[in-house]
């Protein structure tokens, strides 16, 4: 009787435990169903994936030595000790994000209790596509996301003062697709993001600086609330991903493809998510 109590017990209390979590987000056609169910199935070929409409969440587990752990290890027959975790996939159309993944950002959610990382996943093709195709994925659409997703990273870390500050949630852009021979490079992909969200920053902060302020004027202390918007470092002129650090951001853009044996594949994009559970 004894076993029996203590296995309802421990099942019992094994489902009150809340895993690390790895949130998935991007245009729509980035990929990102398509890694997760990689992931998930552990197998070479992902399943077709339809247009979702919800959060898709899938259990994952790490080894131990999570610079060692690969996506293929099988941690049941090698009897190691992993550390499970929930990548979460999130839709990409514009209406549903707010709901889905950028809210999941939001310190005061109790999901943003142990998130513990964002895959910002863009299509490399995509984003090298002529302007004017104006789908979700090529470089217009992909940047304003990410502007928004960044700058609530951003005001996460930068709403603690007073109290004790919210743990930091690293970003890896997750340049997938490079399997196409039309794919941009992962510094090509770096570079014409932080253009664009350059330009964005540009277009939102209009009257912010033009308010007779001058950049020399703006001292950190003295900006009050006008600078909570501006994404990066205040009154800089081009937005660089290192100037996320300034708030704790540490930004990766790691080129890789879900599906296609040409190219690298998911394993550096698992080795970063592994290093962050
Ligand atoms: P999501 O909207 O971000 O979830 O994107 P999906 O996972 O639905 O993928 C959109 C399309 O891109 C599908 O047709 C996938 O098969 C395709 N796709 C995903 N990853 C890759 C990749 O690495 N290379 C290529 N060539 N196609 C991919």
């Amino acid at each position: 009787l004894v076993p029996v109590f203590l296995h309802l017990y421990l099942t019992r209390s094994v489902a009150y435990i809340t895993l690390p979590s790895i949130l998935v987000a991007g245009p729509a056609g980035a990929g990102k169903t398509a890694l997760a169910t990689r992931l998930e199935r552990q197998g070479p070929k992902p399943a077709d994936t339809y247009t979702s409409q919800k959060i898709n969440v899938v259990e994952l587990a790490v080894g131990e030595d999570a610079a060692a752990s690969q996506y293929t290890d099988d941690l049941d027959s090698s009897g190691a000790v992993a550390k499970k975790f929930l990548l979460v996939d999130t839709p990409g159309h514009g209406k549903l994000r707010n709901a889905t993944a950028l809210a999941r950002l939001d310190p005061a959610s109790t999901k943003a209790h142990k998130l513990q990382g964002v895959v910002y996943m863009v299509d490399s093709a995509a984003l090298g596509e002529e302007a004017g195709s104006d789908s979700d994925a090529g470089l217009a659409g992909a940047a304003a996301y990410l502007y928004d997703l960044l700058l609530l990273l951003q005001k996460r870390m930068g709403a603690g003062n007073s109290s004790k500050a919210p743990h930091t949630i690293p970003l890896l852009i997750a340049a997938n697709k490079a399997d196409l021979f039309t794919a941009l490079p992962a510094p090509l992909v770096k570079a014409q993001l932080e253009a664009e969200l350059s330009r964005i920053r540009t277009t939102r902060s209009k009257g912010l600086l033009d308010s007779g302020v001058g950049v020399d004027d703006v001292d950190a202390g003295a900006a009050g609330a006008e600078d909570d918007d501006w994404l990066g470092e205040y009154g800089s002129k081009s937005f660089k991903f290192d100037q996320m650090r300034e708030f704790d951001i540490d930004v990766d853009v790691i080129a890789g493809n879900v599906v296609g044996s040409d190219g690298p594949g998911v394993g550096k994009w698992w080795t970063w998510i592994a290093q962050q559970i």
